[in-house]
């Protein structure tokens, strides 16, 4: 039996403006274990990156509030923790790769110097350089701390597949795979125990795509990290999640292992849908079943099932309460359709 390494309960955020407040997470909890892929899947607008920056905590200041819940990592909550604290553990415990590879990479430092100066950060000696100077190194210092890591960044590169001579060389002068390789190296310099990643292979070709996500769970695996793999991609969660969470306006409709998702006969109306809006490459004639309409308005929610006036099975009951969840074993359906089977 693996080890806990994040426990999410109850978890709801909001983001509030002069004028109005948008719901964006509403109650959701899941468990990671460690060295387990853990697939947040749901279209544009459902809460994913909301939920991925509440546990890195890094939620727009002042408008991004977690009004409930907790975000335990390691058995200690994140969420009561102070920045300080929350630095320690950023890049060093948990570490993050975005969309765009272009936005996490500076266009003006090595790529080299850029895993350099994320493992010099971490490996503590940041600590004492943060407090004499607010983060900013002189020349000097940069070449002092480079130097000191130099062997692990060639092995850090070499890690991704890229020649660690390439070090030298400045973000423009790599493909997009490439860069996206090296934000990874840099996200995994560290070896931190969770790894997020928001869309990871969005912004590249589908043939790289394929290279970036095999490399990614080869890591993985040497290295034990949990991992949790945001998409709106069900093809690229059959491939790399252990357990999956379906996420619909800031609610976790269905959550199972891979297995509960892909092989079992129920399932919550949405991911129907969802599977029903994939491609059949087997049989030609089939055409595709967009889900109609669109995601409730976060700033005023229905009282009853968020997905109700767009579900096929919608019953009279639906637009009344909030549905409980259908437990059975590992798999959980936020649904009426099982109503009888509630507990
Ligand atoms: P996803 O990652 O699934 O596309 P998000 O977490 O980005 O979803 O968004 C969830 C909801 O929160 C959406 O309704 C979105 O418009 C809203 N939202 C996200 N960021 C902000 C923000 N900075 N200010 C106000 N609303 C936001």
């Amino acid at each position: 039996m693996s080890n806990k390494l994040l426990e999410v309960k109850n978890l709801a955020v909001e983001y509030r403006t002069d004028l109005e407040t948008v719901y964006a997470i509403n109650d959701i909890s899941f468990t990671i274990n460690e060295g387990e892929t853990f697939g947040l899947v749901g279209e544009t607008g459902a809460g994913k990156s909301t939920t991925a920056l509440s546990i890195i905590r890094l939620l727009p200041n002042k408008i991004g509030v977690v009004k409930d819940g907790s975000i335990e990592f390691n058995g200690k909550n994140l969420l009561e923790m102070d920045e300080k604290e929350m630095r320690a553990i950023r890049g060093h415990d948990i570490s993050m790769i975005f969309q765009d590879p272009m936005t996490s990479l500076n266009p003006l430092e090595t790529v080299g110097d850029q895993i350099a100066e994320a493992l010099y950060l971490h490996a503590g000696g940041g600590a004492a350089k943060e407090k004499k100077n607010a983060g900013i190194f002189t020349k000097k210092m940069k070449r002092a701390m480079y130097a000191a890591v130099e062997d692990r960044v060639d092995e850090v590169l070499t890690l991704v597949g890229i020649p660690p001579a390439r070090k030298v060389e400045y973000p423009h002068q790599f493909s997009g795979g490439m860069k996206q390789r090296i934000v990874i190296a840099i996200a995994l310099a560290c070896e931190p125990k969770l790894l997020i990643a928001d869309e990871p292979t969005t912004a590249l070709d589908v043939t790289i795509q394929a290279q970036v996500l095999a490399m990614i769970d080869e890591l993985k695996q040497k290295l034990n990290t949990s991992m949790i793999m945001i998409t709106h991609d069900l093809g690229i969660v059959a491939q790399t999640c252990d357990k999956v969470a379906v996420m619909y306006a800031g609610e976790l409709v269905e959550c199972g292992t891979v297995e509960d998702i892909f092989d079992s006969d129920k399932h919550h109306p949405y991911t129907t849908g969802l599977f029903g809006s994939i491609p059949d490459i087997e049989n030609e004639t089939s055409r595709l079943a967009p889900i109609n309409g669109l995601m409730p308005d976060p700033t005023n929610l229905p009282v009853g099932c968020k997905f109700a006036d767009r579900c096929p099975n919608c019953m009279p009951i639906c637009c009344e309460k909030r549905p409980g969840n259908f437990v059975d074993g590992t798999h959980t359906i936020k649904c009426f359709l099982y109503n009888g089977e509630v507990q």
